[in-house]
């Protein structure tokens, strides 16, 4: 059967091999066996089960949750000749009829869904009727309250999948998952023994930056004078701070585009296909922007305040150096940050255990800003995943003299003093 999943790799898709994870990820779900993968983004999911769902009998559905990805999945598919489609509320009625149709005559191998499509009764109705062999949960971390990107739908998946006369083989991916989540996606899902793939999350190209009390602005102006006509995306934490931030850049000559949730769908699409294209080097941004983004040539990730927690920074920095090639994220810490952070969660509409959580994380990402160990071990053992040696050689605090560099004597001592665990935070 691996040998199928070879000859169907280089025929639809023109590759030759596949890469570390793949190969062992797909002889598994051909063996009917329920797999949870984590793999970092860009390593190569998509094919992992979508090689599977082209080898099975009927048709695989795949579970995810942002309507622009699934297009772009779609298209991707439809280009490379395997007939996929998708459902979701971009569509026309008469459109998603037509699917619906189609989808009952059996003529896709794979369908892309919205988790709250499994409720509507359009689906709902021919869903049993489908000879379903597979079901992918993509960014399978949205299940759990104790993620980053909860999304309730999903929690409805586990016992749909146990109402099957027959039980599809059960999949579920995602780049992020501490290991308390993914328990948590196990026991939600209701997988059934499942093998378990944990990905390398280590990124080497990429150099992890802390700097703290600094002037940001200047930072930045020092730092972008430096990239002349490179890609970056610079990070804030709210919309308010963005439009200062691109007005800022903008008043200095500097060709820069925003995006956050605020702005008309128009201007966000204008600014992502500028950036796609190359015609814009500069986004600043808020974490609205880059998810199924796939750029590879961005050079540095700046997140200009810091982040509600390690997932959400990990994958907002690790869009950064998709080529292999060397990048930098940086992270510009100064104490309103915590605070903006902290405002964020006791302001938010979620329940009290939820909101506790958030806050552990964000105490978690704090502790990233004030670590003098190494950068790089500090997030990989977030992640569970058993590091590397105890220093890196690139992150801030490896290159040990690279804070002290531009500090002065002053300054220096101020740091010093502030970075004293326990004392100031
Ligand atoms: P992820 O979902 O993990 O972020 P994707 O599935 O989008 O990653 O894959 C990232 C890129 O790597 C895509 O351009 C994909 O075509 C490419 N890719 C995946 N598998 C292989 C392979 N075996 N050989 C070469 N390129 C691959
Ligand atoms: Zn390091």
């Amino acid at each position: 059967m691996l040998d199928r999943a070879r000859y169907l790799l280089k025929k639809y898709y023109g590759y030759t091999g596949f890469r570390a994870g793949q190969e062992w990820i797909i002889e598994n779900i051909l063996e009917k066996r329920d797999v949870l993968a984590i793999m970092p983004t860009g390593s190569g999911k998509s094919i992992c089960y979508q090689l599977p769902a082209l080898i099975f009998p009927g048709i695989s559905i795949v579970i995810s949750p942002l309507i622009s990805l699934m297009k772009d999945q779609v298209d991707i598919l439809k280009e490379n000749g395997i007939p996929a489609t998708f459902l979701n509320s971009s569509l026309k009625a008469t459109e998603a009829k037509r699917r619906l149709e189609k989808l009952e005559r059996g003529e896709y191998k794979l369908l892309y869904i919205a988790p709250e499509r499994l409720k509507t009764p359009g689906f709902n109705g021919i869903f049993g009727r489908l000879e379903l062999s597979m079901i992918t949960v993509d960014e399978a971390h949205c299940i759990s309250e104790w993620g980053h990107d909860f999304r309730p739908a999903y929690l409805y998946i586990g016992d749909l999948v146990q109402k099957l006369e027959k039980r599809p083989v059960l999949t579920a991916f995602t780049a992020t998952a501490t290991p308390e989540v993914r328990e948590d996606i196990i026991k939600q899902l209701k997988l059934q023994n499942p093998r378990i793939y944990l990905g390398g999350f280590d990124r080497r190209n990429l150099s992890f930056i802390v700097k703290r009390g600094l002037n940001k602005d200047r930072f930045l102006l020092d730092y972008l004078e430096r990239q002349p006509g490179v890609s970056g995306i610079i990070y804030t934490a709210t919309r308010q701070e963005t439009d200062r931030v691109y007005r800022f850049l903008s008043a200095r000559g500097y060709s820069v585009g925003r995006y956050h949730a605020g702005l008309s769908a128009r201007e966000r699409s204008f600014t992502q296909n500028a950036f796609l294209a190359d015609t814009l080097k500069i986004i600043v941004a808020t974490n609205a922007f880059g998810m199924g983004i796939d750029k590879p040539d961005v050079r540095y990730v700046i997140h200009y305040n810091m982040p509600g927690s390690i997932e959400a920074y990990y994958q907002e920095a690790g869009r950064a150096g998709r080529d292999g090639k060397e990048a930098e994220c940086i992270l510009l810490y100064s104490p309103e940050d915590r605070g903006i952070q902290e405002f964020l969660i006791e302001e938010s509409s979620e329940n009290i255990e939820r909101k506790r959580q958030r806050l552990k994380q964000l105490k978690s990402m704090l502790d990233y800003c004030f670590t003098d160990k190494c950068l790089r071990a500090f997030i990989l053992c977030y992640f569970g995943e058993e590091s590397i040696s105890p220093a890196c050689g690139n992150c801030s605090n490896c290159f040990s003299t690279y804070e002290l560099k531009d500090l002065t004597g002053s300054l220096r001592l101020f740091f010093s003093r502030i970075s004293n665990p326990g004392k100031r935070r």
